[in-house]
């Protein structure tokens, strides 16, 4: 029997050797200088990213969170507020409005794109107009592992019911949508840099897109306690959501290969793509958009199956993920504002769904490793 080394789900180490001269070298000048808050590196770091995204403004923060908390608070959204929102994210994406005291409304996605699911958005909105408790205000489409959400209608939507069209794209930079870079489908466009997102810092940081001159103001004041044009002058009130120089310096080393590291998901996916099509359900693709991959999620037959696919995995030393093992709308801390409409796509995938390792310096025989296993366990006897 061949002694496999173990294959994790993710491993940054091998990033750091590619690219530690000019992370230490960018690092090094931040001591010098001393300006470790919105220091110089920050604002180039703001605009080279504008650019990569083919965006206007560019506005670097602490954290994806952080991003999306000063786009709702830049709008004013409060108590009374229904901020309608994908059932199937991460936790940050509906805690933000709740903790601004609005109310985040969970609407289905879509089983094999697992995307926001625009019919299940506009029933969402005639309930809650119908009931006529809550104001609607905000859509927030999340574009989730790496793909966009479906951008044209859920344009459409806001347009017609007047709602503020929000992305969280926090997973999904370097993805695209009808041939541009994610970034500007909505008003405004939520990024994080989390360590393990397509393109991480070396801790928390995040930053808000937008091409609205009047907004970009906006958020730059709030990220800074509400300042206005002198230092002591306050205008609004803000927070501290400001982006550390040294994890500026960090991303700015890793932005110049971020290209590449793209080129070489995509590759994987599709090697998982070709092996597996006929083995488990793989993700499908949004039309006219391309996946950045920082997700590659699979469906198997119920959660018995799936459950059986991960323990062998494991067993054979290779990492494996659920996002997410459970719906927002049955979080025991969202529970009390769901107001009891059924998702059944979001449960159903949550018991169904798991991601295999996938990321840049993962190897193509380390790759062919895991499609071996994966197929042995539905194949084999
Ligand atoms: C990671 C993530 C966030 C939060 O980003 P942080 O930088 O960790 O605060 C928000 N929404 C989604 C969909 C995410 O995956």
């Amino acid at each position: 029997m061949m002694n496999n080394h173990n294959i994790p789900f993710l491993d940054l180490r091998p990033q750091y050797e590619r690219l530690k001269d000019q992370i230490r070298s960018n690092c090094d000048r931040v001591y010098q200088h001393c300006q470790f808050v919105l220091g110089p590196e920050v604002s180039k770091f703001e605009k080279e990213l504008a650019e990569f995204c083919g965006v206007e403004h560019c506005i670097a923060v602490s954290s994806g969170t952080e991003a999306l908390h000063l786009i709702l608070l830049a709008e004013g959204i409060g108590p009374g507020d229904g901020v309608f929102l994908p059932d199937f994210t991460y936790t940050a994406t509906a805690e933000v409005p709740l903790s601004l005291g609005a109310t985040p409304v969970f609407v289905d996605v879509d089983p094999r794109t697992f995307q926001i699911d625009p019919n299940s958005l506009r029933q969402r909105i005639a309930r809650i107009k119908e009931r006529g408790k809550l104001r609607p205000r905000v859509i927030i489409g999340v574009d989730l592992f790496g793909q966009a959400a479906p951008w044209k209608t859920l344009k459409k939507i806001a347009k017609e019911e007047e709602l503020f069209l929000v992305s969280d794209c926090a997973q999904s930079l370097g993805g695209t949508y009808c041939a541009k870079m994610l970034g500007s489908q909505a008003q405004a466009t939520a990024l994080s840099f989390y360590p393990t997102k397509p393109l991480g810092a070396y801790g928390d940081s995040g930053a808000i897109l937008t091409n609205d001159a009047g907004r970009d103001k906006i958020y730059r004041s709030l990220r800074s306690h509400g300042q206005g044009n002198q230092r002591y002058d306050v205008q609004r009130i803000g927070l501290n959501g400001r982006m550390d120089t040294l994890q500026a310096a960090i991303l700015l080393a890793k932005l110049p290969s971020f290209k590449r590291d793209l080129a070489r998901r995509r590759d994987i996916a599709a090697m998982y793509d070709q092996a597996l099509q006929d083995v488990v359900m793989i993700p499908k693709r949004v039309p006219y958009s391309e996946s950045s991959w920082s997700v590659y999620s699979i469906l198997l037959r119920d959660q018995q199956q799936r459950d059986a696919m991960r323990s062998c995995l494991t067993k054979a030393g290779i990492g494996n993920a659920v996002y997410y093992p459970q719906p927002l709308h049955t979080q025991p801390a969202y529970n009390f504002c769901h107001d009891g409409q059924d998702l059944p796509i979001s449960q159903n995938l949550a018991q169904c769904i798991m991601a295999l390792p996938l990321y840049p310096d993962l190897s193509s025989r380390d790759v062919g490793r895991i499609i071996d296993v994966v197929k042995n366990q539905i194949t084999g006897v």
